[in-house]
């Protein structure tokens, strides 16, 4: 089994195991907190996103409105209460779509939609690849974090790889390489780990082929770093706590940040364009979330007041999630503006052929 000291199983292995068991059967909800679960205000904010974005497509009607990741259901909830109040016809055009594989989740998020079961009628699918086709706008919030990830060791000879043995990592030399991204695209000091998450490449090639195709758009928020970075950013939370990630799997949240720059490297070779990474702060400030806040506490009771403030603080200050966390968004090419990235300009797809050295 997992914990067999004897046999070594490779970290992503390790870690999609854990955490397909972790969000399988426990509250995940139990031992952290996630932006939509803080307040409000972040599932509201990105329905208004939403509505702008479908606005900016030429407004297609039915399309793909789809979560990757949703937890509780309550960003998509907020969402949709949004749009049935501001923006009807994005509403009764959209075909929500679920991306979740834990069945337990699936029946609290169903719970969640409840209030809009009629006429938005929600469907789950396992994976991105299994949205139906059609113009589409897709939402992740804290998605790519948990899907497993490979640690790679430069060495004097090239790579190693961890894999874990019993509770403790064990390094042997890398046999395979992935050919098309970091580490081979990127090299860091001897004796430090560069990590590669092949899942979120693989999800964001799929979508830059999709959204070169068809209209749309998917966003991504989660903490990460946009730049050549490298170092283990794994880490587990077990009971609210940090924890050994290598300890009980199954029974903690495994995470690990999101590399934002080979994010958008899979997806424009794909052929789509991509927007930012900006930080979570700069991109709920433009979207208005200290206007939302301060209408949110008007005739409230000053504990009320203070509660929607400090929720808004606690979203968007550079020293606390609003600068830990960034956001980037993948788009048609033929998109001219995106709200929340005002500031940035759209990063062009790879022209087809270029990935061939042609
Ligand atoms: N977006 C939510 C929850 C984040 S927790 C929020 O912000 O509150 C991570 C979510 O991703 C959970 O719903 C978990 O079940 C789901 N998840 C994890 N791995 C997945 C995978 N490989 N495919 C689909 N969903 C996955």
């Amino acid at each position: 089994m997992m914990g067999d000291p004897a046999t070594p199983v490779r970290l992503d292995r390790f870690m999609a195991r854990a955490n397909a068991a972790y969000y399988g059967t426990r509250d995940p909800f139990a031992d952290f907190i996630t932006a939509p679960e803080i307040s409000q205000m972040f599932g509201e904010l990105l329905g208004a996103w939403v509505a702008v974005t479908w606005q900016g497509m030429g407004a297609p009607t039915p399309f793909v409105l789809a979560e990757a990741g949703p937890g509780r259901g309550t960003l998509m909830a907020d969402a949709l209460r949004l749009l049935a109040r501001v923006a009807p016809a994005c509403y009764a055009a959209a075909r929500v779509h679920m991306v979740e594989t834990s069945p337990r989740l699936r029946d609290v998020q169903a719970q969640a939609l409840a209030p809009h079961a009629d006429p938005v009628a929600p469907v789950w699918c396992d994976a991105v690849a299994d949205l139906p086709p059609g113009p589409m706008i897709l939402l992740a919030n804290e998605f790519l974090d948990a899907l497993p990830i490979r640690q790679f060791v430069r060495t004097a000879r090239g790579w190693d790889e961890r894999s874990v043995a019993g509770e403790v990592f064990v390094t042997a030399p890398a046999t395979d390489l992935p050919a098309d991204g970091p580490p081979a695209t990127r090299d860091v000091p001897e004796g430090e780990v560069l990590e590669i998450c092949e899942g979120a490449l693989a999800i964001a090639r799929q979508l830059g082929r999709r959204l070169a195709q068809g209209q749309g758009a998917a966003l991504f928020i989660d903490y990460g770093y946009d730049g050549p970075q490298w170092g283990d950013t794994l880490q587990a939370l077990c009971d609210g706590r940090p924890a050994w990630p290598l300890a009980r799997p199954g029974m903690a949240d495994l995470t690990a940040h999101v590399d934002f720059a080979a994010l958008g490297v899979a997806a424009r070779a794909g052929g789509c364009a991509t927007w930012g990474s900006v930080t979570q702060g700069a991109f709920l400030s433009a979207l208005g979330l200290f206007a939302r806040a301060a209408q949110l506490a008007r005739n409230q009771t000053p504990e009320v007041a203070r509660q929607v403030s400090e929720a808004a603080q606690r979203l968007a200050a550079p020293d606390r999630m609003g600068g830990l966390f960034r956001v980037m968004a993948m788009a048609s090419p033929g998109i001219t503006a995106l709200p929340g990235f005002e500031g940035c300009s759209p990063v062009a797809p790879v022209a087809s052929g270029m990935e061939k050295g042609g």
